[in-house]
């Protein structure tokens, strides 16, 4: 299949960029998929793929989720992804991403990257060597540091939405909540439960972190293998993709599934079996988009209490999507995408769709870069 083909395939993209330069080793893609909203922002995956095209189809799906998730989160942001082929744990120098920096800088602020599974801030320290289109930078570089507080705080709000609409109580108090891994998001978001007077089960791989959170604020723990089926309101994924299987699915005795995790949903048919079961699913990229909130908050300059606030509007993105669930009878990760699409389609008529976003008012890394 031809690239054109490939492209077409997965979501007919702006523009893919193919980035070579073989004094440093750099084989990169960068896939912008629409920027109907604003520059398409994601972050840069490195990564062993086995071949060009695996590594050209994964860039395509990603970037194209991001313009899902930047709209559904009501920001101007556009999807974009970048990934690099190579070992992470041995093909990492300062000049592979200083090369790759330059790269992001000739697209002139299109496309703006962050660290990703297989990069860290280090390597971003790089690439904002090169050129001011890069987020997640450390603090001390005007950056965002670590989204993950911003992320947890985003998915309280969204368990919020979800106990609101599936049983109309305004509160978390004596809500029995399941959370699935307590890592950077999971422990954060146990935190605010906690503080919510939530009745919180935990589980977690590493049992550090289980007696922690026990010793910490009371809770009950269970093994891994007993998360999903834990007589709850809330079952709230937050360490791993496909979790609602068809292994799961009839083991989980929630009646809402509202979590951090990436990818929750095996397959998309899944969605509609949560659907008929009567489980209310809010979609993770929705649920799961304080982070990205955060980063552009970053972007504007930043601030850690408005990117606090920003993550509250997680509330009412959720609420908007049970609405267009009932408006057309769908499930809710179809009324998601609609979501999605609807502003993508409305505001992007607005705005036409053009070639350079240097105008806009992302002061504070060009500020710091200036100096
Ligand atoms: P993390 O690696 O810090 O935490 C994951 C936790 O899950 C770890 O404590 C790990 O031990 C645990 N875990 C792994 N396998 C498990 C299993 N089988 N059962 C129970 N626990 C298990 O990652 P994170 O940053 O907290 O992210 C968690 C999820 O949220 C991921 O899917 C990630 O893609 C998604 N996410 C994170 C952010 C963010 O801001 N960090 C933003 C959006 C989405």
């Amino acid at each position: 299949m031809g690239s054109f083909e490939v492209i077409a395939k997965h979501g007919e993209h702006e523009q893919v960029v193919f980035c070579n330069n073989k004094d440093v080793g750099l084989k990169a893609i960068i896939a912008i998929h629409n920027t109907a909203l604003g520059p398409a922002l994601g972050g840069t995956r490195m990564g062993n793929y086995k071949t060009e095209d695996e590594a050209l189809i994964d860039v395509l799906r990603l970037s194209k989720g991001m313009s899902y998730k930047a709209s559904a989160a009501g920001l101007n942001l556009g999807g974009g992804k970048a990934v690099i082929i190579g070992d992470p744990k041995t093909q990492k120098t300062e000049a592979l991403f200083r090369a790759f920096g330059r790269f992001v800088n000739s697209l002139n602020g299109r496309y703006i990257t962050a660290e990703d599974v297989g990069t860290t801030v280090r390597e971003m320290e790089y690439v904002f060597m090169e050129t001011p289109w890069v987020t997640g930078i450390p603090k001390t570089f005007g950056g965002s540091g670590d989204p993950s507080p911003y992320t947890a705080h985003g998915v309280l709000m969204g368990i919020k939405a979800s106990v609101k609409e599936k049983f109309g109580a305004d509160s978390l108090k004596g809500i029995r909540v399941a959370v699935q891994g307590l890592g950077n998001v999971g422990y954060h978001l146990v935190e605010y439960l906690a503080k919510e007077q939530a009745v919180v089960t935990v589980t977690d791989i590493d049992q550090e972190r289980v007696k922690k959170a026990c010793a910490q604020f009371g809770f009950k723990a269970v093994s891994t293998d007993e998360i999903v089926s834990v007589d709850c309101d809330v079952f709230s994924p937050c360490a791993l993709g496909a979790v609602i299987n068809d292994q799961s699915i009839r083991q989980i005795k929630a009646k809402v599934v509202c979590g951090g995790a990436n990818n929750q949903l095996a397959e998309a048919r899944h969605g509609d079996m949560l659907n008929e079961m009567g489980i209310l699913y809010a979609p993770d990229y929705v649920t799961n988009a304080g982070g990205l909130m955060n980063v552009f908050v970053e972007l504007e300059g930043y601030s850690p209490d408005r990117a606090l606030d920003k993550t509250v509007e997680v509330y009412n993105n959720l609420m908007n999507v049970f609405a267009i669930a009932k408006r057309d009878r769908v499930g809710t990760h179809t009324a998601a995408d609609r979501m999605a699409e609807e502003r993508i389609a409305v505001i992007g008529k607005l705005k036409q769709t053009h070639q350079g976003f240097s105008s806009r008012p992302f002061s504070t890394l060009r500020e710091v870069k200036n100096r």
